[in-house]
């Protein structure tokens, strides 16, 4: 499954960010999922709770996925459209000389880590991608 080789590098990358960062768990990442990209959000959220209960750092940790819409952009007029919609001919001029200019991202945009319960801490982890 396609899903749980993603689900497997999100994980060895949150390790190496605890490992330099000195955490010792993760609250919540967010990754950033395009439209149009191979991963199926769904199948991504399975995974993820199956490949947490074996890694001690990412117990507690929540995935989010926020979903990035697709765009394609058009080089005969200049103009852009929903990729989703009308796929690679454009709608405003029938050309199929197009290419996707958004949509098909995988990353981790943010982590999350719990509150220090030593006050002097503050925000300093809250953003570490
Ligand atoms: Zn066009």
């Amino acid at each position: 499954m396609h899903e749980l080789g993603v689900v497997f590098r999100v994980a060895e990358d949150l390790k190496q960010v605890a490992e330099e960062h000195n955490l010792s768990s993760i609250s919540k990442v967010t990754i950033s999922l395009g439209e149009v990209s191979t991963v199926v959000p769904e199948y991504l959220q399975d995974c993820w709770k199956w490949a947490r209960k074996r890694t001690p750092l990412l117990v507690e940790t929540e995935l989010f996925i926020e979903k990035i819409p697709a765009v394609t952009l058009c080089g005969d007029c200049g103009k852009s459209y929903e990729t989703v919609k009308y796929a690679k001919k454009c709608p405003h001029c029938g050309s199929d000389h197009t290419w996707l200019i958004q949509g098909n991202e995988f990353l981790i945009k943010e982590i999350e880590v719990p509150e220090p319960e030593d006050e002097c801490c503050g925000d300093g982890f809250k953003e570490l991608v």
